[in-house]
């Protein structure tokens, strides 16, 4: 028989040919490194619901939810009628409109930090505007970040978010790199040793579930103790919530744990599945954008910030449906509970198989450690126990491959981890334990295992 990666080049090859035509215009042939995929990715043509439908019309159950985005599955009504509507009114004006207001006015009710919101076009932009005004605010120059904790491509963030980890990025200059301290996730003590001995140090930026949404979970005590040490430096203290914002709960991470950090960057769910991002938090950091304000005061601090499309009304119509039913607290819940099943799943079946795999995660997302190399039951994984190095970059890539390439064929486009959206049924659910369950017969079979 055949070995999986053999019936992937023959089941995909209408893809294969796109791939092959795009690797001659776009570098690895995609346009985000984390679409790259071996042997080649898969094309898509449309989506529904928890599905999407491949160039050569094979449906798979979609685990990608748009990066994060779509909480609530691909082509929700009431932001396909939103967008629809919105479309035929305009797209840009040129000008102030009441959408941006009633989208900033749900983002002000729903996160607890949020008493200012500017609205910018991704995440990136907002943690690039985060480091800017903590520094303008407090006068110091360095930013602390958590070897592991994802927060854009810029130059001031991208040191030590992917593995190999302690390699300087190319390109950043090595000024910048010296402003960027970096720190081992949920050290307090190291933390502390940091801001005692370096009082440059304008703001500390995190992820507040852990690095990539929780692959290298965060004690929620190191939040409180963040909370606590910043207090006494008067360092400013940023939540990265473009993941978990409005996905944790309708006020995000902060909103779940109770902790409040000064800014806020967002993106993704605040959108509505449209290109988009914020930064929000305390009026008097989020003022330094302000012309006025800063035209009173003695010393002129204002942070220049345009930007052509902030607060598009398309964006905004989509994002003001989606916020209105993330405020009702329903979509949670159900992403929460048919999450935790999918873990759940996938751990009986690692160790029916006695696998050294684990699935493991918290609210609506699943992440998978394939060939960790211990004699740990999947159930009994704590990834708390884990160094960040090993639960973030640690896979064997063939397994990685392998599994990908197997769960496709299966019909389930699972990118190496998971996040459910309202969309996903049960029925979905229990067919992709049973793919995964497949996929691992299939890759016993090719002798990976
Ligand atoms: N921060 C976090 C936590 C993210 O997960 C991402 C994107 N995955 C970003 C920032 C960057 O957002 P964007 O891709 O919109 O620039």
């Amino acid at each position: 028989m055949s070995t999986i990666l053999e019936r992937y080049k023959a089941a995909f090859q209408k893809h294969e040919e796109l791939a092959k035509h795009a690797g001659q215009i776009f570098p690895d042939g995609v346009t985000h490194d984390g679409r790259h995929a071996d042997p080649f990715p898969i094309y898509i043509d449309r989506t529904k619901g928890s599905k999407k439908w491949g160039v050569d019309n094979r449906e798979f159950i979609d685990y990608w939810a748009g990066h994060g985005s779509l909480l609530l599955g691909h082509g929700h009504p009431a932001i396909v009628e939103a967008v629809r509507n919105q479309m035929e009114r305009g797209t840009h004006y040129g000008a102030c409109h009441p959408l941006e207001l009633e989208w900033a006015c749900i983002v002000t009710d729903l996160i607890p930090s949020a008493e200012r919101v500017r609205f910018v076009n991704s995440g990136t932009e907002a943690t690039m505007m985060a480091l800017r005004l903590s520094r303008t605010y407090t006068g110091k120059n360095k930013l602390l970040k958590f070897a592991g904790h994802f927060h854009g491509w810029h130059d001031f963030v991208v040191q030590d978010a992917q593995p190999p980890f302690g390699k300087p990025v190319p390109g950043i200059p090595g000024e910048v790199l010296n402003t960027t301290v970096i720190c081992p996730p949920n050290d307090i003590g190291a933390v502390e040793r940091c801001l005692q001995t370096d009082s440059d140090i304008a703001c500390i930026i995190l992820e507040p579930t852990g690095g990539s949404w929780g692959t290298i979970p965060t004690k929620v005590e190191f939040l409180r103790q963040l909370r606590e040490v910043t207090h006494h430096y008067g360092v400013v203290l940023i939540f990265d919530e473009v993941v978990t914002g409005f996905r944790v709960s309708p006020g995000g991470a902060q909103g779940h744990y109770g902790v409040t950090p000064d800014l806020t960057s967002l993106a993704k769910i605040l959108a509505g599945g449209l290109p988009g991002g914020a930064l929000v938090g305390k009026k008097e950091i989020l003022n330094l954008i302000s012309i006025k304000e800063q035209a009173d005061s003695e010393e002129y601090k204002k942070m220049p910030h345009p930007g052509t499309f902030n607060a598009n009304p398309l964006s905004a119509s989509a994002a003001i449906a989606m916020l209105k039913i993330v405020k009702t607290g329903e979509p949670h819940p159900h992403v929460n509970r048919t999450a935790a099943v999918l873990r759940d799943g996938f751990n009986e079946v690692i160790d029916r198989h006695e696998l050294d795999w684990a699935a493991y995660g918290e609210f609506s997302c699943l992440k998978l450690l394939v060939g960790h190399g211990e004699k740990v039951p999947a159930r009994d994984f704590n990834p708390h126990e884990w160094d960040y190095r090993r639960l973030k970059g640690g896979a064997k890539p063939e397994l990685s491959i392998n599994l990908r390439c197997g769960m496709l064929l299966n019909g389930i486009d699972f990118p190496g981890g998971a996040m459910t959206t309202t969309a996903h049924t049960d029925e979905d659910i229990q067919q992709t334990i049973v793919a995964f369950e497949q996929t691992i017969e299939w890759m016993k079979e090719d002798g990976l295992m």
